[in-house]
């Protein structure tokens, strides 16, 4: 059954990228999060394209969850969240960040974008959650990474199926409209012998 989306993670660089596109991008799901009275829930920085989404959505009168270890709190926590947590560890941080959210989006971003993006959708294709994940592909940022997803599926490592968790739109809108009609994977991860041709 289909369930309500208040609390949106969004995953993202804490750089802003060399395109300006990735920050005005940044500006439109800040600004479509705060108009639809969703909440943001995120890793915390006032850096990068993290930061412009924060203040976004605090500028369009939208709440502002931020999730920080310890050990980057100092040096670049958002200082005018809603809330902040302060946790010990990154994967306590994650597992909060999991807990407090219905659906995950990632923008353009880093390593720590790709890892925090692929966690979620491993622990759907292992059936851990049903909750929405997409991808706001601006630019062309992520075609090749698709595009690499599909070979791993012609290389017969991730099954058809388990590709189309990741929902990908190139605007808020259309991924919403994605998520809404979202509906979880339920087959087994592992592709059996008698599948591979
Ligand atoms: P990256 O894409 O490598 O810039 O990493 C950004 C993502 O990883 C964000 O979604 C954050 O949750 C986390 N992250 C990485 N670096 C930082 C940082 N300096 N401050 C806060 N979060 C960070």
């Amino acid at each position: 059954m289909e369930s309500k989306i208040n609390r949106v993670c969004v995953f993202c660089g804490s750089s802003s990228g060399k395109d300006p596109v990735y920050l005005a991008v940044a500006e439109k799901l800040g600004e479509f999060i705060a108009g639809n009275n969703l909440e943001l829930v995120y890793g915390g920085a006032s850096i990068g394209v993290m930061g412009r989404i924060a203040d976004t959505v605090l500028d369009g009168g939208g709440k502002v969850t931020g999730v920080i270890p310890e050990l980057l709190q100092g040096e670049v926590a958002h200082a005018g969240l809603s809330e902040l947590h302060i946790t010990k560890t990154m994967h306590e941080r994650k597992a909060m960040m999991f807990e407090m959210s219905d659906a995950f989006i990632a923008m353009p971003g880093g390593l720590g974008t790709l890892e925090e993006i692929f966690e979620v959708l491993t622990w759907a294709q292992l059936g851990y959650h049903s909750k929405p994940c997409g991808l706001l592909n601006v630019a062309g940022y992520y075609d090749k990474m698709i595009e690499f997803l599909e070979h791993s599926v012609r290389e017969k490592f991730v099954r058809p199926e388990n590709i189309d968790i990741l929902q990908v739109a190139g605007s808020p809108e259309k991924l919403f409209e994605l998520f809404k009609n979202y509906r979880p994977v339920k087959i087994k991860k592992w592709l059996d012998p008698e599948n591979i041709q």
